[in-house]
């Protein structure tokens, strides 16, 4: 158990408040006062000999210098993206960014290495087995972590290679930059007659704008994805498709090679045989063997199916479409219109009814209980009222907190702020994020949702996809929530990063599961469940197209992988897509597409792409679990329990191996992912 939980301290809700209000004043006086303290303790800690060294004089020291500060800087994270005046907004991103520039200086220090060393050397040797035990599980990692990272920073390095290094990081963060840059200020469209437009929603014209009488239709997400899964010209779907195809431009092509060059570059001085070998040594998949491994036999698994999908879709559309533009074969802009003319017949439910059964004060209070009686916690809304008496005040009156205690020991484990609506200035999408790390006291996590506001008439309807996002994110939040770690940079969230999806996407599963289902789905009005041939349909749909959809996530990892391992030539990397997207999904791409120009993942999630898959396969093989249990209550709490002990946690703390062996009692595998796949 934490131990702020085990002693039951309390967040501060009064300085939470005094936060929310900073001034330009305070958040100074937060940077001076800061630096001032990681100055005196970095040169304490640089002070002393080397046969004074411990474990508390120097690993703790450095692991534990922001402590006091670490609460307050993740709250303005989240108030700069959610604060209600935008005023405050700046001045928290002002602050956010002088912060981590100004420590980089400090920490990219040669002397705290030096004393790493004479550490690791010296005492820690004599005191390496007795750590775990006298300060807690996940010392030794702590320190092995701190090693490995300032290795991988390149301090073990000479003084020229060192150089060299740093020219080389400083180029690529900048190049990085305008690549990503290049790709969200690309702007293309096309224009459409009223006649174009047919088959769409008229709801979505109206949201059109004009130009020259003529409809526009752009590139971003919410213009091109309703278009190419509704508009009946064929024509103008390849016109689009094909402009989507140019995005970021050729110059985006030349910065890539240039880019890949240098991460090549930047491994290869640092001592890894490419790019993908530095990425994956602190990933769970560890090494390029295991990660081409599990790529390529998912790939040869997943074929064949992905084959009888788009086969499905030509039949469909051969026999049923021919009034459409006589598709003889889908081609790459008919995808997303054939399979959505295929999903409307096989699963048709009238998605915009099936909004009135989930209603949001049902849906989180049933969320709670499904994932409380599972996981062993009992969650309560503090109210207005309760709020006002005990002083808490929270940034907008349409943000939720919620505590959650243990079923058992009755002992409050965290509080859950819910900031369910959009509101002017407030981050668009949805995600979580640690409001109190739980360090200083019970932790307490934040859930930034833009869910529709309720009006006089209405409450809260979501969609099916909206509850969908409510269990991944609350998976997230409960990695960090649940979390007993004795050291924040080892809680919930940081963990490898190749593991951090397995338990949000875990989560999802059991929505789709009959008896949740079931559950969540009660008409607003008439209190009526979900009848059962819709909810069915929902269930089957979740299936629909799986076959193709993974191969496709796994082809973009392959393409990632094998651009960052050497395997193909950067210069090559636009032909390279085109031929990858004829062998596997038989597809004519135009010869002039440059699709790497605009796949904005290649930047941050560079020789990681796969991880979205890894995880998944992980995601299905923990829910075997749960799913043979589901109908005995009292097992199911068990292995409720045991995922929170052996997974939750402890986050972090230890090898995720180790956590997912000792959570499943065997050796993982991908067996669950697959029958989900290719069983009907
Ligand atoms: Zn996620």
């Amino acid at each position: 158990m934490n131990k702020n939980v085990q002693k039951g301290i309390f967040p501060d809700w009064f300085s939470v408040s005094k936060i929310q209000k900073y001034t330009k004043k305070d958040f100074d006086k937060l940077l001076k006062d800061y630096f001032e303290n990681k100055k005196r303790v970095y040169s304490e800690i640089k002070s002393l000999k080397k046969e004074e060294r411990n474990f508390e004089n120097t690993v703790l020291a450095l692991e534990n210098c922001d402590d006091s500060f670490d609460d307050t800087f993740h709250q303005i994270g989240v108030l700069s993206i959610s604060h209600t005046k935008k005023e405050y907004r700046d001045l928290a991103n002002d602050f956010e960014k002088e912060l981590s520039k100004k420590n980089v200086d400090i920490v990219y220090d040669d002397k705290i290495y030096k004393a790493i060393l004479e550490y690791r050397e010296g005492n820690y040797q004599k005191e390496k087995k007795s750590l775990d035990e006298k300060y807690g599980v996940g010392s030794v990692k702590l320190f092995e972590d701190i090693c490995k990272g300032y290795k991988r920073m390149g301090f073990d390095l000479p003084k020229t290679k060192q150089k060299e290094l740093k020219n080389t990081i400083k180029k690529l963060s900048k190049l990085s930059i305008d690549f990503s840059k290049n790709i969200d200020e690309y702007r293309d469209f096309i224009l459409c007659s009223r006649e174009e437009l047919k088959g769409l929603p008229e709801n979505f014209i109206k949201t059109l704008e004009k130009v020259e009488g003529k409809y526009k239709i752009t590139l971003d997400y919410p213009s091109i994805s309703p278009f190419l899964q509704y508009a009946e010209s064929r024509e103008k779907r390849k016109e689009l498709v094909d402009k989507n195809y140019k995005k970021g431009g050729v110059k985006n092509l030349k910065l890539l090679s240039e880019i890949v060059e240098l991460r090549d570059k930047k491994a290869k001085i640092l001592g890894y045989k490419n790019h993908l070998d530095y990425r994956v040594e602190n990933r769970m998949s560890k090494s390029e063997k295991a990660v081409y491994l599990f790529n390529n036999s998912l790939i040869k698994k997943l074929e064949k199916e992905s084959n009888a999908n788009i086969q499905e879709l030509n039949e469909f559309a051969q026999k049923e479409l021919s009034g459409y533009g006589n598709i003889k074969k889908v081609e790459y802009f008919d995808l997303a219109y054939v399979m959505n003319k295929l999903k409307e017949k096989k699963y048709s439910y009238d998605s915009a009814k099936l909004k009135e059964y989930f209603e949001l004060e049902h849906v989180l209070k049933e969320t709670f209980k499904i994932f409380g009686n599972i996981f062993g916690f009992v969650v309560r809304e503090i109210d207005a009222k309760e709020r006002v008496e005990k002083k808490i005040n929270l940034v907008d009156k349409n943000v939720r907190l919620y505590e959650f205690s243990d079923e058992k020991s009755k002992k409050v484990l965290a509080y859950l702020m819910f900031d369910l609506f959009p509101r002017e200035g407030k981050y668009t999408h949805a995600g979580h994020a640690k409001y109190l790390t739980g360090i200083n006291s019970i932790p307490v996590d934040v859930l930034l949702c833009n869910f529709p506001k309720p009006t006089k008439e209405i409450p809260s309807l979501l969609s099916l996809g909206e509850v969908e996002t409510i269990f991944h994110e609350l998976g997230h939040a409960l990695h960090c929530m649940l979390s007993t770690t004795n050291y924040f940079s080892q809680t919930g969230t940081n963990c490898d990063h190749d593991f951090v999806e397995v338990p949000s996407q875990l989560m999802e599963n059991f929505l789709f599961e009959k008896k949740y289902l079931k559950k969540l789905a009660v008409h607003y009005k008439t209190k009526k469940s979900l009848d059962e041939k819709t909810l069915n349909k929902i269930i089957e749909g979740k299936n629909f197209m799986n076959g193709y959809a993974n191969l496709r996530q796994l082809v973009l990892g392959k393409f990632d992988l094998d651009l960052h391992s050497g395997k193909i030539k950067a210069t090559d990397s636009a032909k390279y897509y085109i031929t990858l997207s004829k062998k596997y999904f038989n597809s004519n791409l135009p010869k002039d597409a440059i699709f790497p120009a605009g796949f904005g993942h290649l930047m941050g999630y560079d020789a990681g792409y796969y991880s979205y898959m890894w995880a998944l396969v992980y995601a299905y093989d923990f829910y075997s679990e749960f799913e043979k249990v589901l109908k005995n209550e009292k097992r199911l709490k068990e292995i409720g329990r045991r995922y929170r002990k052996e997974i939750l946690e402890v986050g972090g703390s230890r090898e995720e191996m180790e956590s997912v062996k000792r959570f499943l009692g065997r050796k993982p595998n991908n067996k669950a992912f697959l029958k989900k796949i290719l069983e009907k």
